[in-house]
């Protein structure tokens, strides 16, 4: 009995994030029912992709939504090794470039520390880690989410240049998964630390795992987007991931509203389109 409300929880969780990408329907394969049964929220982050990638979930017959369910909360993973003692952006990614702390460095190419304006730029952007784009270039958003990014940036009337753009994550996941909990908890603080010293205004959390990594939230971002938040006293609009974006394009106009309710907290207004 325990087994059958543990199944049912993990496909809960599964299907309610599969929702969250903007699938209306699944085909499930039988490996993948087994996978699920045995290890929910694993096969959740490893097999789902949720930087652009297909979720290659292939196979017999449509699973439709369950009803939605709380996600349990992300509380129990260990405390940082990591004590940032950079004082400026570059000391900072130093220590990320030798940084040990987790699993993740062993098959980085390069780190992924962030970049832009540290001088109290008007909003920094947070996504949830490097793909194999930014991993090889050791610079954030720089792939197909990353140009759809620059050009939500642009249509603010901001240069990538004058914002910020941090991860929660400095270093790959393998296949582009989710970062385990363990792993975000290791690697925040160096983006708290860069958010202390650049000070940005206000702070756009892209997607569910950024809201996760800065709140300790676990927030379906679908219901959570558009919502004002608060990091230490800063505001923060969490809205959806460019990469969401990318499979989903439906959802833009909400990123689009809340991307101008950023703009308004700003005392400023969207450019004129160029014709
Ligand atoms: N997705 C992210 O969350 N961050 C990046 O840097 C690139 C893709």
């Amino acid at each position: 009995m325990a087994d059958i409300k543990q199944f049912v929880s993990n496909l809960q969780d599964f299907l309610e994030y599969k929702k969250e990408e903007g699938f209306q329907t699944l085909e499930v394969s039988r490996e993948t029912l087994t996978a699920i049964r045995n290890q929910g929220s694993e096969v959740r982050s490893q097999g789902s992709g949720v930087r652009g990638q297909e979720s290659g979930i292939r196979g017999q017959g449509s699973v439709p939504y369950s009803a939605p369910r709380p996600a349990p909360a992300a509380t129990a993973a260990p405390q940082s090794s990591v004590r940032v003692t950079g004082k400026t952006p570059e000391e900072i990614a130093g220590q990320i470039r030798i940084c040990t702390a987790c699993p993740l460095h062993a098959a980085r190419k390069n780190t992924v520390p962030g970049e832009g304006n540290p001088a109290r730029p008007d909003i920094l952007f947070v996504g949830e880690g490097p793909g194999a784009d930014e991993d090889m270039q050791g610079r954030p958003f720089v792939g197909a989410a990353g140009q759809l990014l620059d050009k939500m940036i642009e249509a603010m009337g901001y240069k990538r240049e004058e914002v910020f753009i941090a991860n929660i994550v400095k270093c790959r996941p393998p296949n582009n998964r989710v970062p385990l909990p363990e792993e975000m908890n290791a690697c925040v603080p160096y983006l708290k630390a860069q958010i202390a010293l650049i000070k940005p205004k206000i702070i756009v959390a892209l997607g569910k795992t950024a809201v996760q990594g800065l709140l300790q939230e676990d927030v379906a971002i679908t219901k959570f987007r558009g919502t004002w938040c608060h990091y230490e006293g800063i505001d923060l609009m969490p809205t959806y991931h460019p990469a969401y974006l990318l499979r989903s394009p439906g959802k833009k106009g909400e990123a689009w509203a809340d991307l101008k309710a950023v703009l308004a907290k700003l005392g400023k207004e969207p450019p004129a389109k160029k014709t």
